[in-house]
């Protein structure tokens, strides 16, 4: 009798604990670590507040880490990437607030593959504090925000638009939220493009060429665009809406991102041996740097 009331007991104590974790997942899903605290984002504060702005020398025009003798800049502390020096940008800069790694790169991914929508107003605070440098620009018009957008079908598939729900985050966060007017559905996806993974420069231009029109031309006439999305990678997509929103007859162009790729770091990364010591330190650092930049521009050889 004592045993089968033990047994019931566990049994009810059991299918509470599966309810519980259902509606309460009670693991970081990050770190994997017991959450203390219920929280509609199932991830801990030691895992948030690891995620840290991009440090260090940044491109003034597209955000890329600047590693060589580039990264001197000019007196105002204006800096440009051997790859800006040589093409013009269709947008006027781009910004973003973290590197595309670690747990920032984990926080997107449960936003837009697991469908965790709590995490958008996380992100959309981290893309709020990115766009801070551009203030002074926003504060003399109005700025239509323009998230990019995805293809019908897909965005129907994934029920949302995470770059969509960042904007809108990132506006209610802003101390300039009147002067940011959203614009869901001025620029329109037409066509399912491939995952850019893997294609040169050229295959990738190629790849997005005519996938983005503007519905409503007469919305972005003269007007100062901020592009949203969640992930700079190598600036292609980004590029061709600016290409297509300044076509349609946009003033200017800015680009803020949640995350960037940065290209140098994750190339050191990628080779074998390569250590750079405090005491060889930066010299070797330069050297690689400028080599890697090289290869950079042979890639955008058409
Ligand atoms: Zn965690
Ligand atoms: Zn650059």
């Amino acid at each position: 009798m004592s045993i089968s009331l033990g047994r019931a007991g566990t049994m009810a104590r059991r299918t509470a604990e599966s309810l519980f974790s259902v509606l309460f997942p009670s693991e970081c899903r990050i770190c994997g670590l017991p959450l203390l605290n219920i929280s509609r984002l199932p991830v801990c504060p030691d895992c948030l507040s690891g995620i840290e702005p991009v440090s260090g020398k940044v491109c003034s025009i597209c955000g890329e880490r600047v590693l060589s003798a580039f990264a001197e800049g000019d007196v105002e502390g204006f800096r440009e990437c051997p790859v800006c020096r040589r093409i013009e940008r269709p947008f006027e800069q781009a910004v973003a607030y973290g590197s595309y790694d670690g747990g920032l790169r984990e926080l997107i991914h449960l936003l837009k593959y697991n469908g965790v929508s709590p995490a958008a107003s996380v992100l959309g605070r981290m893309l709020e504090e990115a766009l801070i440098p551009l203030y002074p620009v926003f504060e003399q018009e109005k700025v239509l925000v323009i998230p990019v957008p995805l293809y019908k079908g897909k965005r129907r598939q994934r029920g949302f638009n995470q770059a969509e729900l960042i904007a809108r985050a990132a506006r209610k966060a802003s101390t300039l939220r009147d002067r940011f007017e959203l614009a869901p559905n001025v620029l329109l996806r037409t066509r399912e493009t491939h995952s850019q993974i893997g294609l040169t420069s050229h295959q990738r231009r190629e790849n997005l060429r005519g996938a983005f029109a503007v519905a409503r031309a007469a919305q972005v006439t003269g007007r100062e665009v901020l592009l949203v999305d969640d992930v700079y990678t190598t600036g292609t997509t980004v590029s061709e809406c600016s290409r297509v929103l300044r076509r349609a007859g946009a003033a200017r162009v800015w680009v803020a991102t949640v995350a960037r790729t940065q290209k140098l770091a994750s190339k050191y990364l990628g080779i074998q041996g390569f250590n750079v010591s405090k005491s060889q330190g930066f010299h070797a650092e330069n050297e690689l740097a400028e080599k890697l930049e090289a290869r950079e521009l042979e890639t955008l050889k058409p």
